[in-house]
This record gives structure tokens, C-alpha cells and sequence, in this order.
């Protein structure tokens, strides 16, 4: 990797702040491959971003410092956003001061909307600003192609969480290729109380395979339905092509997420379906003002802890301001 010497700082506000921000997703496609010898599933995944973003601002510091506010940051368990090396955007720091060598020195802030442990992707879309802030405030002048690659060594979303807009991903998820969507689509997310660990919803799945509970994955599902419906709809189509092979196991440990999946169709989605690992429910709606009567409506039935319209495609980790 070639790394062009550091130039001075990037962008810069006038206390030597640098903001950046990231969205959300929502697979509206993910079809998981058996286990691989190296423990990971092999994936073949549409990412969708949307319209729910974290803002990250780095400042100047001694060494590295990290604060974690906001609404995405209540719980605890599998929701607990830490505040040392074992955040995603710590080790995006360390990765990126490594490989450009230069002192890891940022006071880091990340403001949490996207829920943790949500399957929505949150802990990977702050990794993503992260490096985009923090090659700005230390005039690293990473290329995308570089960023993208220390992307890929830090988790399996957070190449997508700096490319965003609409995208198939393959390998663990990493291995991206981007897809053209002529169309705006609105969604209601309904987010639940409680996270689900990702890793703990891959475990349920390999269970329910090694029962015969649920196909074996051997063949994963083609994406092409759901990626010709993206680009151009209609809104069925998509809704008629939406999956995901962590739906059963997510349910399996949240069997309450059935009555949440039910609310959103009841309530008016075209279609709705467990996004990523969840448990937070993507439920599809016609247009942005029946994605409005879609909130209202959810939020009356109390079966999500927030409910949240937003739309996609939108762009991924970007500089502020
Ligand atoms: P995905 O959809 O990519 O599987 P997710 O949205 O379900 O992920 P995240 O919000 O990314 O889950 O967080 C998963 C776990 O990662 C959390 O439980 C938390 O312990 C840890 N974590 C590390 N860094 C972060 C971060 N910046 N924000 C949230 N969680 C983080």
C-alpha cells in the first residue's frame, strides 16, 4: 500500500474539529453460505443505505481519546457501545495511523442515532467516518482505494458503510460491487428493545441448519430479483424479493420479532423483513408520505422501542460541513 506523505491536517473548523458522518443499512438481500474453515460464513448480500446516519468529529489530542453520546448508545448486553480499544473506531484509528505512519493522536466523538447491536450496521458506519475524519485531521491523504481496503480488515460492513448507495456484496461481505438504482425507496425502520449479537445469530443459524430446520445453505440465492427490482421497482416487486437467511434464527432467539414483522404488514408495508442480524424490522412502504402514516401507525402499536422513517439510496461516509 502507497501512502502519500502526511500533507498537514484536512479540513478544519475552527476549534481543529473535523466532522464526518455515515448511514445505516438494511440487507434487502443475504443469503448465508455454509460455515468456512476460517469461521466465517461465506455471504451474498444487497446493501441498501439509508437515511440514519452517526456523526463522527475528531479534534486534535495526546494519544487517543473516545466519548460515545447520543440515542443509539442506551442499552446494555449485546447494545453496551464500549469506549476503548474494543470500539471499532479505536482500532480504525490505531489501523490507520499504523499504515500512514503517523502518532494516533485524536480526541474522537461518535454521536450514535443508528441503534447498536441493531443489524443496521452502526459500530461499521462509525469505523467508516472515522477514517474518512481522521485522514482529513491528520492530512494522511489515504486514496479511496486504501481507505476501502483498511476498511475490509476492520469488519465485513465497513467497506459498504464508506461506499453507500446500493451495492452486492460478496466473500464475508467485503468484496463489493455497486449497483445502480434509478429510484428513491422509503422504509420504516422499527427498531426493538433489546440488540441481538451478530455472532450469536450465526450460531443459531448453523444450529438450526445441523437440525434440519432450515435449508443448508449450500446453495445461496441469487440476488438478481432483488437487484432488478431496486433499480427500477415497482415497489411489489421489491417488496415480493426481499430475504434473508438470518430471519429464522433471528426469530428463533426473538420469537416476539413474528408479532413485529405481523404489525408492519398489518399496519400498511408492501413488505417488511428482519435487517441483517436484527432485530431491528425493515418494513417497505409505497412512498415517503405512506412511509409517514407508516410511523405514526407503528409507533401507536408499541411492539418497537423506536420507529424511524428513512429512505436510501444515500451516500456513505462523507466529511461535514
Ligand atoms: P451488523 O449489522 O454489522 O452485524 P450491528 O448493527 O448488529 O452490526 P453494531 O451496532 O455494529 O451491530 O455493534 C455490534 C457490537 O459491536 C456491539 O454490541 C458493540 O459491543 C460493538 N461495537 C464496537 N464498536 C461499536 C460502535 N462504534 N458502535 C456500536 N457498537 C460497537
Amino acid at each position: 500500500m502507497s501512502w502519500s506523505s502526511p500533507g498537514g491536517p484536512g479540513r478544519l473548523a475552527g476549534d481543529g474539529a473535523v466532522v464526518a458522518r455515515a448511514p445505516a443499512k438494511v440487507n434487502v438481500h443475504l443469503a448465508v453460505g455454509p460455515l468456512r474453515s476460517d469461521g466465517f460464513h461465506e455471504l451474498r448480500t444487497v446493501y441498501l443505505a439509508v437515511s440514519l446516519f452517526d456523526t463522527v468529529t475528531v479534534r486534535p489530542g495526546d494519544g487517543l481519546s473516545l466519548t460515545v453520546t447520543g440515542e443509539g448508545t442506551t442499552g446494555s448486553g449485546a447494545d453496551a457501545v464500549p469506549t476503548d480499544r474494543r470500539n471499532l473506531v479505536w482500532r480504525a484509528a490505531e489501523l490507520l495511523a499504523e499504515q500512514a505512519g503517523v502518532p494516533a493522536d485524536a480526541a474522537i466523538t461518535i454521536d450514535k442515532s443508528i441503534p447498536a447491536a441493531a443489524g443496521l450496521a452502526g459500530g461499521s458506519a462509525d469505523a467508516a467516518a472515522a477514517l474518512v475524519a481522521l485522514d482529513a485531521l491528520w492530512g494522511t491523504h489515504a486514496t479511496r482505494g486504501e481507505l476501502t481496503a483498511l476498511a475490509a480488515r476492520l469488519g465485513s460492513d465497513v467497506p459498504f458503510s464508506l461506499l453507500g448507495g446500493v451495492a452486492l456484496g460478496s466473500g464475508r461481505g467485503e468484496q463489493l460491487s455497486p449497483v445502480l438504482a434509478r429510484r428513491r425507496w422509503d422504509w420504516v425502520l422499527g427498531i426493538a428493545g433489546e440488540g441481538l449479537s451478530t455472532p450469536v445469530v450465526y450460531a443459531e443459524l448453523d444450529r438450526l441448519r445441523a437440525a434440519g430446520r432450515v435449508p443448508d445453505g449450500g446453495e445461496l440465492s441469487a440476488p438478481d430479483p432483488v437487484i432488478a427490482a431496486l433499480r427500477s421497482g415497482p415497489v411489489p416487486a421489491l417488496a415480493a424479493a426481499l430475504g434473508n437467511d438470518l430471519q429464522p434464527p433471528a426469530l428463533s432467539l426473538r420469537p416476539d420479532l413474528r408479532r413485529a414483522l405481523r404489525a408492519a404488514t398489518s399496519a400498511g408495508a408492501v413488505g417488511a423483513l428482519v435487517s441483517g442480524s436484527g432485530p431491528t424490522v425493515a418494513a417497505l412502504a409505497e412512498d415517503e408520505d405512506s412511509a409517514v402514516r407508516l410511523t405514526a401507525a407503528l409507533a401507536g402499536e408499541g411492539v418497537y422501542r423506536t420507529v424511524r422513517a428513512v429512505h436510501g439510496p444515500v451516500p456513505g461516509a462523507r466529511l461535514v460541513g
